[in-house]
């Protein structure tokens, strides 16, 4: 264990299909592990409707239960990294640089019932697959949206935007991440419920034949840390499962480095603080930093430095 964590972190694909992967993560801290599992979960940029404008229901449906059926829709979201979030934008409500905007038009004219799916979104062209419906049966439908009877008509303009789960669920890259680690449960981080003998009514977990069995003679290890994470992927189609690892990652980095920028500015403030405490001795801060007032403010044994 403690070899692993010498080598750095490390990645074993155990499997691989369109929307689901499976691998081992080596060599990290379980707390850096489960950081990675949350922010794949929660806070991966996808696009999804978020806004719609009716023009015509005449459907059974509720313009509400009509609209959540459209947001849980999954949308290719691959290129979401050329989409600004809406809020960030500088237009006023929607535009081009911030969302993708879809048109459903669906009429029934016969007296069989009329089925309408996501493949009848008409996307606003925008050269890429950027808001797609994501479409994977056989007949080329994707989800199912209403059904209309004869004379009932739907007219609406969606409007995608970008978002994470964190927001709403209809922003979620994963349908689901399996994680596990230590199957033997040789750090007792889990206590079997049994009625009489733990190990023959819990079934052996897959993930054992990964890892050595216990020696039942050694005594516990105490000072032993989990390094094997055995983490599957599913997602909902609207990214790759190696986008949404890759994509979980740079959140995370991108989160704790707006962690060290925040930390650095107290530091760089107590610094100035103590700086000018000792400028009556004489003395130039030992930073010169972002502060307005710097090159003049501290007078004497500033000049040299050129700022
Ligand atoms: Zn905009």
């Amino acid at each position: 264990m403690d070899i692993d964590a010498d080598l750095g972190p490390r990645v074993t694909i155990r499997q691989t299909e369109q929307d689901h992967v499976d691998f081992i993560l080596r060599g990290v801290d379980l707390s850096v592990a489960n950081s990675i599992r949350r922010i794949m979960l929660a806070e991966v940029p996808t696009l999804a409707i978020d806004l719609v404008e009716i023009d015509t229901n005449t459907s059974v449906l509720a313009d509400e239960l009509l609209l959540h059926r459209l947001g849980l829709i999954p949308l290719i979201s691959e290129g979401i990294e050329n989409l600004s979030y809406s809020r960030d934008c500088t237009c006023d409500q929607y535009c081009p640089n911030c969302s993708v905007k879809l048109e459903l038009a669906a009429r029934c004219d016969s007296d069989s019932t009329m089925n309408v799916y996501a493949s009848d979104l008409a996307k606003f062209h925008n050269g890429l697959r950027l808001g797609d419906p994501v479409i994977r049966d056989a007949q080329q439908r994707g989800p199912l949206i209403c059904k209309l009877r004869k004379h009932q008509e739907l007219r609406l303009t969606c409007i995608a935007k970008k978002g994470i789960a964190k927001e709403h669920a209809k922003w979620l890259p994963c349908a689901a991440i399996g994680f596990e680690y230590d199957p033997w449960n040789k750090l007792k981080h889990t206590d079997y419920w049994y009625e009489v003998d733990a190990d023959a009514e819990w079934p052996k977990l897959a993930n054992c034949e990964w890892e050595e069995a216990p020696d039942p003679d050694a005594n516990f290890d105490y000072t032993a840390v989990p390094s094997n994470y055995y983490v599957d992927l599913e997602t909902v189609g609207n990214l790759p499962p190696n986008e949404v690892v890759v994509r979980g990652i740079e959140t995370l980095q991108l989160k704790l480095a707006g962690i060290a920028v925040e930390l650095n500015k107290d530091s760089v403030e107590a610094n100035d603080a103590a700086a000018g405490a000792l400028t009556t001795y004489g003395r130039s801060p030992a930073r010169d930093g972002d502060s307005p007032n710097n090159g003049y403010a501290y007078g004497e044994g500033f000049g040299s430095s050129g700022w």
